[in-house]
């Protein structure tokens, strides 16, 4: 049986996994900044250094897998740089942290936790996805900032995106050292972070009319994001490296169906 690190493990979709995986009769070491083996505030460096430290204590000499789910969502009000700070950096810094724990288990899998709304959402900006990879969240924040009212809004899928990208781009480094990095891309889940989200002023008109656009007709749960974890995790799929796997009722392939696969352009 293997030991798993999950942040956001406090609620949503972290929460069913630790279940799921626990169930399963696995270790889950759980991060979150509430209610978790190990509380840190994610958002900052200080944070992210500390949760490394503190898991690397419980760890033991190695992880078999890695998932960073803890995260926000747009909000009224919501800074970009919190959105920018803990959804992608959160995600890769304590990846980075953990890796020579990751690369020491046998086969370790890692699963980022990226989003529909970088198919689904218009106009976010791709520099700023682009500064994030670069390791520059200042940068993001500012770009995503200058939208005003409508930061956060920007600043979340910039961030899944980036977590996405980072998961295609560093995949074939990642599995020199036999880590496999792949992602998964839930669509609208009914967890708090949704149930907060359809009362905030800023987007929750716009998430009950998502709802009403998900081709299976309904919000997905948690569980379901979680058997797609499970399974990335574990020994049924040793050969999936560096996919993105959207897990959505079906509405990024409603909204983009012939976005992918994009012509290579050879020359
Ligand atoms: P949730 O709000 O239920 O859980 C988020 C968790 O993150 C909570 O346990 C919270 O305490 C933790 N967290 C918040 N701020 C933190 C911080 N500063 N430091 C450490 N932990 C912190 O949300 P969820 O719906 O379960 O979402 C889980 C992940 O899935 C998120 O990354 C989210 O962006 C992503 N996602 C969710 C949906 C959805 O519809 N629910 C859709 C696509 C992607």
């Amino acid at each position: 049986m293997g030991t798993y690190v999950l942040t956001g493990s406090a609620s949503g979709i972290g929460a069913a996994t630790k279940a799921r995986l626990e169930a399963d009769g696995h270790r889950v070491i759980g991060v979150d900044i509430r209610d978790a083996d190990v509380i840190a505030d994610l958002r900052t460096p200080q944070g992210r250094a500390q949760a490394v430290a503190a898991v690397t204590e419980l760890a033991g000499d190695s992880l078999d897998g890695f998932v960073p789910f803890a995260g926000l969502a747009p909000a009224a009000g919501r800074p970009s740089a919190d959105i920018i700070e803990l959804n992608y950096f959160g995600a890769v810094d304590l990846l980075e942290g953990l890796r020579p724990l990751l690369a020491a288990g046998d086969g370790a899998s890692v699963v980022l936790i990226s989003s529909n709304s970088t198919t689904t959402s218009p106009g976010w900006p791709v520099e700023a996805a682009e500064a994030c990879l670069a390791g520059d969240g200042r940068k993001a924040a500012e770009i995503t900032s200058e939208f005003g009212d409508l930061a956060s809004v920007h600043a979340y899928p910039v961030s899944k995106a980036a977590v996405a990208w980072y998961a295609r781009t560093k995949s074939a480094e990642y599995i020199r050292d036999g880590i496999r990095l792949n992602a998964v891309a839930p669509g609208i889940i009914e967890t708090p972070m949704t149930v907060v989200g359809r009362e905030d002023p800023l987007v929750g008109e716009a998430m009950k009319g998502f709802v009403g656009a998900v081709p299976a007709g309904r919000g997905g749960r948690p569980e379901e994001v979680a058997a797609m974890v499970a399974f990335l995790l574990g020994p049924e799929s040793t050969y999936v490296v560096g996919s993105v796997l959207f897990v959505d009722g079906g509405i990024d392939a409603a909204f983009r169906g012939k976005d992918w696969p994009a012509v290579w352009q050879v020359g």
